[in-house]
């Protein structure tokens, strides 16, 4: 079981990501990596082994990340693929950058089909083939919710995912449908997601625990949720 995190809103990212994914840590992982938003850009550190390894990364870059307000984080087990820095989330396709929970069961059609329209994953994952679907997805739908809630709609499998885009940043957009996930707003203004409550409860005791087939949305003005099928509010 892996774990996730992302986070929107008036403080410090970076940490409140770490310090997440630190209280996820007894899940079990065999490698991490944060990503947060850097004038604009959307910054990945990760590396296979632990959490500490990627601390000692951030704390090898002063002043990269500390002006974050946005961003997600990953701990892995990995299922398909090596257990290596390259198959680390998060991962990213263009502007997207995402962190995934669980399994793709038809990725071996969809890795085909986007090989086939041309594009070339960079890792083994089944993870990062969904980068490219929400991808395709904006460039029809301009919005990265209704591009997440698109693509997703094409997996098959128990999991979840968390998404922000450099297209859109100050929002991050969270699906479940099996692997479970949090949500909640935060009392200084800003809003967070995980894989369980426990990276939440040191800021809030108020915590919703998303449906199957709900997705969230977390900005600086807090959460809002849409139905995954419909995609009404
Ligand atoms: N299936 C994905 C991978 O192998 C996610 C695994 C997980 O839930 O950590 O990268």
């Amino acid at each position: 079981m892996c774990g996730s995190v992302g986070y929107v809103g008036t403080r410090p990212a970076v940490p409140l990501l770490v310090q997440g994914l630190r209280r996820l840590e007894y899940r079990g992982y065999d490698s991490a990596g944060v990503a947060y938003f850097n004038e604009g850009r959307i910054e990945i550190q990760k590396s296979e082994g632990r959490l500490e390894n990627v601390e000692r990364i951030l704390g090898s870059l002063p002043g990269r990340a500390e002006a974050a307000r946005c961003g997600i984080g990953h701990t892995r087990w990995a299922t398909h693929g090596k257990p290596t820095t390259q198959n680390a989330h998060p991962h990213r396709t263009g502007h997207v950058v995402l962190v995934h929970n669980g399994i793709i069961e038809n990725y071996q059609e969809i890795k085909k089909d986007l090989i086939a329209r041309g594009h070339r994953p960079q890792s083994e994952t089944d993870s990062e083939l969904f980068g490219f679907l929400v991808l395709e997805e904006m460039e029809h739908e301009s919005g990265l919710v209704e591009g997440v809630r698109r693509a997703f709609r094409k997996l098959e499998g128990a999991c979840s995912v968390v998404v922000i885009s450099e297209r859109e940043p100050g929002i991050v957009v969270g699906v479940r449908n099996g692997s479970p996930l949090v949500a909640a707003v935060d009392p200084l203004g800003g809003a967070m997601v995980a894989s369980d409550a426990q990276p939440l409860v040191e800021y809030t005791r108020d915590v919703y625990f998303l449906e199957h087939g709900e997705v969230v949305i977390g900005s600086t003005s807090g959460l809002k949720f849409v139905d995954l099928a419909s995609g009404k509010p």
